[in-house]
């Protein structure tokens, strides 16, 4: 059972609670304005008859007491953020302040907003659908210019009518297929298999762009799944070090001696490097370093980047080279030929011949390297960047799912269609093509899932 009404008047701090200029205790719902009357008090008076769309300077009043002066904003419905009449409290921003002020608000009777809930009643009253709520999350998360610039373009609605352009068109297919079974006397289906098996085709391709646009967007958000390579002793956590700017792994002369994979993230201009350190990978006969190595060879074929090490200041073995060109063929791949601040041992020529990459030269002791290097991932992962430079939403994985569910079902009228089936079969998978699609901006979404996307919220949004 839910524990709370959707016609509560709710009430939460909105602004975050550290100590700052200004704090906003935000009030959402039909007794909005009330409730801030009981609570202000304008020109030494109890405020009475607050109006709407107005600014008022006044004092917040618990009791007699005077927690604050503040400035309070009143929004009516259907014109505000909530699409309910909303009052703004903003007072100056202190954590125990702030709690005492909506406490006063509280008292005069508010419910406390659960997480998400004004954006709750943004979706429900159909100022926002639900990915562009899922938006508002992603841009208050944002930590990078990507992050924020495709999170504002979810906002604005690009991501929602893409999907929705691709759910009326299949409507209109249904639509159409429906009136030719009612009415099959003036609506002749003749040549409809083929019309439908072209869009069907259409609609699957944008829908693998999205799926391949959501992939490359999880590089840009979650960070570049990067994994240092090669033998022991090559200088993996110097390296790691070096691109961290600490001294976090442990650094030894043993070889062997990194076991425990460790992931730290590093920002290489609009990228995140997400960089895991490995044991070197070589036969072992030690068990606790066998672990570590079977720990980095899962970590690298997860990877999205391979930095992979050899040793300048050392002959490398056919061997050796064999295993980094194994690793180095089907990833992307760096290759770093590290300590060329020693005598050069290594034989660059045979480097080049058996893993086809041109080595890049590296100082873990010196820097050496390191631009050259960041230098190269940027152009290595700038060709998955929109074509136009513009980053657009892109899906998320309650999405991908949906659209993987969509394409699914669209593969299934593909099917229905080659195998000469009668055409009022398509529609049961083409209407569930249109639910989970539907599911993706709001409509059709069930309450679960409404509550469970709400929920990742914090508290006064
Ligand atoms: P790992 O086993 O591949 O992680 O290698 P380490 O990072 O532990 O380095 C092994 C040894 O090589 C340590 O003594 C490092 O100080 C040394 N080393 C690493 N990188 C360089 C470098 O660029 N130049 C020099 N001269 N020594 C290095």
């Amino acid at each position: 059972m839910k524990q709370y009404r959707d016609d509560d008047t709710i009430a939460a701090i909105s602004s975050g609670m550290t100590e700052a200029g200004i704090g906003i205790v935000r009030v959402s719902g039909p007794e909005a304005l009330k409730i801030a009357e009981k609570t202000v008090r304008i020109g030494g008076k109890p405020a009475s008859d607050l109006q709407a769309n107005t600014v008022h300077v006044g004092l917040l009043m618990q009791g007699d007491t005077v927690l604050d002066q503040a400035v309070v904003l009143t929004m009516r419905a259907p014109k505000s953020y909530t699409g309910e009449d909303v009052v703004e409290l903003q007072c100056h921003g202190g954590p125990y302040l702030l709690r005492r002020v909506l406490q006063t608000v509280l008292d005069a009777g508010a419910r406390l907003a659960m997480p998400g809930e004004f954006t709750r009643r943004a979706f429900l009253n159909g100022r926002m659908d639900l990915s562009q709520a899922e938006a508002v999350m992603d841009l208050i998360g944002s930590h990078s210019e990507y992050e924020r610039a495709s999170a504002m373009d979810q906002l604005s609605g690009s991501f929602s009518s893409r999907i929705n352009d691709l759910r009326s068109r299949i409507l209109y297919e249904t639509a159409f297929l429906e009136a030719a079974v009612d009415d099959p006397e003036h609506i002749s289906t003749e040549g409809y298999a083929e019309r439908l098996a072209a869009v069907v085709k259409e609609i699957r391709a944008q829908i693998a762009d999205m799926i391949q646009a959501a992939e490359n967007a999880r590089v840009f958000k979650a960070g570049i799944r990067t994994v240092i390579l090669g033998s022991p002793n090559v200088g993996k956590s110097s390296i790691l070090n070096l691109l961290l700017g600490s001294e976090r792994a442990i650094v030894t002369e043993i070889p062997g001696t990194t076991r425990d994979v460790l992931e730290e993230a590093v920002r290489v201009g609009d990228l995140t490097l997400l960089l895991a350190d490995t044991a070197g990978i070589r036969r072992s006969e030690d068990t606790v370093e066998r672990i570590g190595i079977e720990l980095a060879e899962k970590k690298a074929e997860a990877a999205d980047l391979i930095l992979y090490v050899i040793d300048a200041a050392q002959p490398a073995s056919q061997q050796e080279l064999m295993q980094a060109a194994k690793w180095v063929k089907n990833k992307k791949a760096i290759l770093l030929l590290n300590k060329t601040d020693l005598p050069q041992a290594a034989d660059v020529g045979a480097i080049r011949e058996i893993t086809g990459l041109e080595p890049l030269s590296f100082s873990a002791r010196t820097g050496e390297g390191r631009k050259e290097l960041y230098d190269k991932i940027l152009t290595i992962f700038s060709d998955m960047l929109p074509a136009s430079g513009e980053y657009e939403a892109a899906a998320n994985l309650r999405h991908l799912e949906e659209l993987r569910t969509a394409d699914k079902s669209l593969a299934l009228v593909e099917e229905a269609i080659a195998a000469g089936m009668p055409e009022d079969l398509f529609t049961i998978d083409l209407m569930d093509a249109y639910t989970a699609l539907s599911r993706i901006v709001g409509d059709a979404a069930s309450e679960a899932l409404v509550d469970e996307i709400f929920s990742k919220f914090c508290m006064g949004k």
